[in-house]
């Protein structure tokens, strides 16, 4: 994708005037984050980073994203209730992943147990890039769905004004008209807030599972004030407190210093550092209630990379979503190619690909949050130490994708306005309720486009690899 912006990048001086007003822009319509020296504190806080200009989108791909994401909440849903594929899929990843096996073992108690839970809540975000196909046309790639602390609905809302001011500036008033309006963390919130009411209980909060460290509180907070605005109190705790404030009556109806939770929306939970052995024991305190969490351990597993490869097999998804064969045609349009590296034929066959051409492949193990996944001689030296070892199968193999650069700004507090190579991964957040059997909501709730300079292999704003963004419709 050429850029709309290429003369305006080559002035040096105009930039940095530039990125003075997007930056005082930002810091007042609150695209904030904490500072990574003061974490737990908002008495310091900076802007989150962000990209001077939007970066061009194709609309048939951003509308084709949109598209598609109503069967990606019917799909997540089926996958969790469907403890059969599950455990199938999941069998040789939980042998040699001790993290997906702790959180199958609560997912199996829960289940013999039986399920307390009537009514669920999947908040998600499946993520895409804009693979440059043979003859130079971009197609729209899953990278992944994360149904789990699905993160930036908040601060997304804020950015497209940041945008049509640096491009009003430049009295480009019909480009900056352009811009989309956004507001995801307003859809999160009347999922929650549909599934509090449908829990059924005037008094009930909603909890949110917050880490100790929150350099994202004001993504989190857009979503709390939401709920606030209609009546819904949001209380914040760790696992920590769960453990010690934290019980279930003999309804299983879960409460927190002695108040009564409908909702329980996690925002940690996804990495295996963020549970002690007290955390894992809260964990399994808070799936065992009616609560309604957001996701249930079982969603929580659909959204696994082992999850999204089986996905991809010949088969699947017309198992799982019967008599829906368009839905199933929108779902695999956007799979890259994914491979199983458990033990066989198959598996060993992928390896010899990507050993033969590394270049061409990502090695992902079974981790969210950034930073995990292996490219280039990295992944060479991993699949040459893992080749001949059970532990293969707690990786999956994928395809890499490989968009078309082009020119942008990046602006972080303290870096210097440069002009960059780089490339765009565009989310589309879901929102679906279901009460029982009964499917109440099931939409689309906004956008997250993020940019990142090229020399990064993965990405991932709280990882301070990629910056918000804007699609610009072209
Ligand atoms: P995480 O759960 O850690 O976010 P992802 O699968 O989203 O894992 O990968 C992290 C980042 O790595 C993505 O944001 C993207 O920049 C890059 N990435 C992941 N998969 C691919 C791929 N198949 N091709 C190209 N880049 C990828
Ligand atoms: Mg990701």
């Amino acid at each position: 994708m050429a850029t709309n912006w290429g003369n305006l990048l080559q002035d040096e001086q105009q930039l940095e005037e530039l990125a003075r007003q997007a930056v005082d822009r930002a810091l007042a319509e609150g695209v904030l984050l904490r500072t990574s020296q003061e974490p737990t504190s908002s008495d310091v806080v900076s802007y989150a980073p962000f990209t001077l200009f939007p970066s061009l989108v194709p609309s048939a791909l951003l509308e084709q994203a949109y598209a598609v994401q109503m069967d990606f909440n019917l799909l997540v849903d089926a996958v969790s209730q469907n403890a059969a594929f599950l455990e199938q899929t999941l069998a040789s990843t939980i042998k040699r992943d001790d993290f997906t096996a702790r959180l199958f073992d609560i997912h199996k108690q829960v289940l013999k147990e039986g399920i307390a839970q009537t009514v669920f809540l999947g908040l998600n975000r499946s993520d895409y890039m804009f693979q440059c196909s043979a003859d130079g046309s971009p197609v729209l790639k899953q990278i992944e769905i994360n149904t789990i602390s699905a993160s930036f609905g908040g601060l997304a809302s804020r950015t497209p004004a940041v945008h049509r001011h640096v491009l009003s500036v430049l009295s480009k008033t019909k480009e900056a008209a352009k811009i989309l309006s956004n507001n995801p963390s307003k859809g999160l919130a009347l999922g929650i807030a549909k599934a509090w009411e449908l829990y059924g209980s005037a008094n009930a909060l909603v909890l949110l599972i917050a880490q100790e460290k929150e350099r994202n509180i004001f993504d989190q907070r857009a979503i709390e004030n939401e709920l606030l605005a209609r009546n819904i109190h949001v209380i914040r705790r760790r696992f920590e407190a769960i453990s010690e404030k934290g019980s279930l009556d003999q309804d299983r109806r879960l409460f927190v210093d002695g108040q009564e939770i409908a909702v329980v929306y996690f925002r940690d939970g996804y990495m295996p550092c963020q549970y002690s052995l007290q955390n894992w024991e809260a964990r399994l305190l808070l799936e065992r209630s009616c609560a309604v969490k957001c996701p249930d351990i079982a969603t929580q597993l659909a959204g696994t990379k082992k999850v999204q490869q089986e996905l991809s097999r010949a088969g699947m998804l017309e198992m799982l979503l019967p008599g829906q064969p368009e839905a199933v045609a929108r779902l695999r349009a956007t799979f890259a190619g994914l491979y199983s590296l458990d033990m066989g034929e198959e598996g060993d066959q992928a390896i010899a690909e990507a050993l033969a051409a590394p270049s061409r492949f990502v090695l992902k193990p079974q981790r969210e949050g950034g930073g995990n996944n292996l490219y280039g001689e990295e992944m060479v030296q991993a699949l040459k130490r893992l080749k001949d070892t059970e532990e293969r199968a707690s990786y999956i193999l994928m395809e890499k994708i490989e968009p078309e650069p082009f020119d942008n700004c990046l602006l972080r507090p303290g870096s210097p306005v440069q002009v960059v190579q780089c490339v765009s991964e565009l989310g589309i957040f879901g929102v679906y309720v279901r009460q029982g059997k009964t499917l109440v909501m099931n939409k689309h709730v906004g956008h997250l486009l993020r940019t990142k300079a090229i020399e990064h292999a993965d990405g991932g704003v709280a990882a301070g690899v990629a910056v918000l963004d804007n699609p610009y419709p072209v």
